[in-house]
């Protein structure tokens, strides 16, 4: 694994908002407390989302963005960029891997954090069709698109964009994490980010308690013991 030093810059490719506040968002705000730059981008406005439909679909759309901004806020990020695809229809098109290579060559991350692309038998919440399409795309942007110059040839001619070798992968919501990280410190941060999707959690009774209960789970399963947090990710080395 890429030692602690080495991860200065990370890209959180997600589908939806709120993805990166289940997935990662703990762990993104103790990176942000040590000063790396975080930088999330979202290839959908989750306009297919919410249960109180008083908003059309473009409605739905600025509001999850304006609760993605605020999410990100709340554990010190940023930057934060919307592709705009549509909720519920994102299939890992050449397109696809070109828009996120194309934010690799900007970013220019240490490390991608992203959704599995493999569905969970054992638990089927995270394997959403759009999180495998994404995770797929954005596994294929880092290998081999960002890297390789003669890939999606106009972003280097029309805009400029270097090659970029992204170092590491963690993917979230696959059937076999093997690195956790202890996100006590940080769990009332990510609380407040996942709270920040007003529309998508604000209805659902005890949900403190019910993301207390999830990620204090996985801290046991990871043994760190009783009365801690954590967030599990599958490492992939793409140096
Ligand atoms: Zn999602």
């Amino acid at each position: 694994m890429l030692p602690e030093s080495e991860i200065n810059r990370v890209l959180v490719v997600s589908a939806h908002p709120d993805d990166a506040d289940f997935g990662s968002a703990g762990t993104i705000a103790l990176f942000a407390d040590r000063g790396v730059e975080v930088t999330y981008l979202l290839v959908t406005d989750g306009d297919a989302g919410g249960n109180e439909r008083t908003l059309d679909n473009s409605g739905m759309a600025e509001l999850r963005r304006t609760e993605q901004l605020a999410a990100a806020k709340a554990v010190g990020v940023s930057d934060v960029r919307f592709l705009g695809y549509s909720d519920g229809q994102v299939t890992p098109t050449l397109e696809l891997r070109r828009d996120i290579a194309r934010v690799i060559r900007q970013v220019k991350p240490d490390l991608v954090i992203t959704h599995h692309p493999d569905r969970n038998y054992q638990f089927i919440a995270p394997s959403h069709p759009d999180h495998r399409a994404v995770g797929g795309a954005a596994l294929d942007a880092v290998y081999p698109d960002a890297r390789n110059p003669y890939a999606f040839p106009e972003l280097l001619k029309d805009e400029g964009l270097e090659a970029w070798t992204v170092r590491e992968v963690w993917l979230n919501g696959g059937p076999t994490p093997d690195h956790w990280v202890d996100i006590t410190a940080s769990m009332d941060r990510k609380l407040a980010a996942l709270q920040s999707h007003v529309s998508q959690v604000a209805h659902v009774e005890g949900f403190a308690d019910f993301v207390k209960s999830r990620f204090g789970a996985w801290a046991e399963q990871a043994g760190f013991g009783e009365g801690r947090y954590a967030e599990g990710f599958q490492v992939v080395p793409t140096a």
